[in-house]
């Protein structure tokens, strides 16, 4: 057979019933002590570390092993680690390849908890962190310092969605030796394979589209061949495992990933462009719609868009959006998007970036689009505004 392609893989990949009495899905393995028949396997489990043997529950069961492959084959890596949260494969992406006195470069568009990491505690361990334009591209050469180590990247960015020039500040730092971490977890590595665009280590927060039924926290780390072994050393010596029961659910989660995702693209685009028609917004911040400034980049790099993006109100009071969003039925009001469910939450990206200031024309509210009828979702959307011109005395 030729290459299967992605949705196949997402069906297939590491799933072996025959090893497993015939059952479909591996079982859960709940395990901390794993034992060894004589000293030599002892010795032998301890030297090789296989990474699809289970030496100690913390390195993971053979239900980790089962959705490090399924994921790793998707994102085209060497190998994938499961960590116990998104922040969790974060920290040991960066903890893996900084030391006191290096410099990291991140994305001024990064995800909140990321730059407080950096601020907080890679501050306080002697590594400095210079926050970049996401629009930067190959320009980012121009920020590269002797002891700069590592690039994050995260695109489209959160809450502001602006799409960065993936391969060439991946060939840039290519060139000067640095460690590129891309957060993938909008597009899933159904979407884009940072890997396969120059990148060296990919990560996800599994929580949201992987898991993608809002009950668990995870998160997955894939590396090329060259940077997995500092990335399996950080995360053993850090030790964040993830349960084996989340492993299970991430893996379920996993193999309706391209009908989930198919349908959040769809209704995504669809209230996107239905709100760009509405009088009360200024602009939807949304790189699938052809007149978005990352629409190019988009287009070239991706193949699809997931359900999550943000749309900038007309100024408004803080009270006619609170009455908008406090009177929506379908629309959870909180973090964590890529379940099932739609959310809108408001966000103040004027507050946190420091590289590019974000000017705060109007209120911005990030839309996550689930997988109810569109037309309720719109119908909820229009009588929210309908709120909002009354609070605002419109
Ligand atoms: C939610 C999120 C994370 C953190 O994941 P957790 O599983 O909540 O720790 C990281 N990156 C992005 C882009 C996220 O949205």
């Amino acid at each position: 057979m030729e290459k299967p392609k992605p949705a196949t893989v997402i069906v297939n990949a590491g799933r072996d019933p025959a090893a497993n009495h015939g059952v479909v899905n591996p079982p859960v393995y709940h395990a901390s002590t794993i034992v060894f028949p004589t000293v030599e396997a002892l010795h032998a489990a301890q030297k090789h570390r296989d990474p699809l043997k289970s030496r100690y529950g913390r390195y993971g069961t053979p239900t980790t092993f089962a959705l490090e492959q399924a994921v790793c084959a998707l994102e085209g890596g060497h190998h994938s680690i499961c960590v116990g949260s998104g922040v969790s494969a974060i920290v040991v992406a960066l903890m893996a390849y900084l030391k006191t006195g290096d410099h990291v470069l991140v994305v001024d568009s990064v995800y909140g908890p990321t730059r407080r990491f950096c601020d907080t505690v890679l501050a306080r361990f002697g590594v400095a962190t210079t926050y970049y334009d996401p629009l930067i591209g190959g320009g980012i050469g121009r920020l590269i310092q002797p002891n700069t180590r590592v690039i994050f990247l995260e695109s489209p960015g959160s809450l502001t969605f602006e799409m960065q020039d993936v391969p060439a500040i991946a060939a840039v730092a290519r060139k000067a030796g640095i460690t590129t971490i891309m957060d993938n977890t909008w597009a899933t590595p159904l979407f884009f394979k940072p890997l396969a665009h120059g990148v060296d280590v990919s990560l996800h927060s599994a929580t949201k589209y992987i898991g993608g039924h809002s009950d668990l926290m995870m998160g997955i780390l894939t590396a090329n061949e060259a940077a997995y072994p500092a990335l399996r050393r950080a995360a053993d010596d850090l030790g964040p495992a993830s349960g084996p029961d989340d492993c299970y659910l991430a893996l379920r989660g996993l193999r309706t990933l391209s009908v989930r995702l198919q349908r959040h693209q769809e209704t995504g685009l669809l209230l996107a462009r239905w709100l760009q028609k509405r009088p009360e917004v200024a602009r939807v911040l949304h790189p699938a719609l052809p007149d978005d400034p990352g629409h190019a980049l988009w287009k070239r790099d991706f193949t699809g868009a997931s359900g999550l993006f943000s749309i900038e109100l007309k100024p408004v009071p803080d009270a006619a959006v609170a009455a908008m969003l406090d009177g929506l039925e379908l629309y959870g009001m909180g973090a964590s998007w890529g379940g099932f469910e739609s959310l809108a939450l408001p966000s103040e990206p004027h507050k946190i970036r420091t590289a590019t200031p974000w000017l705060n024309r109007g209120p911005l509210i990030r839309i996550h689009a689930g997988l109810e009828d569109p037309s309720d979702l719109i119908a909820d959307l229009e009588a929210g505004f309908g709120r909002l011109r009354v609070a605002a005395g419109a």
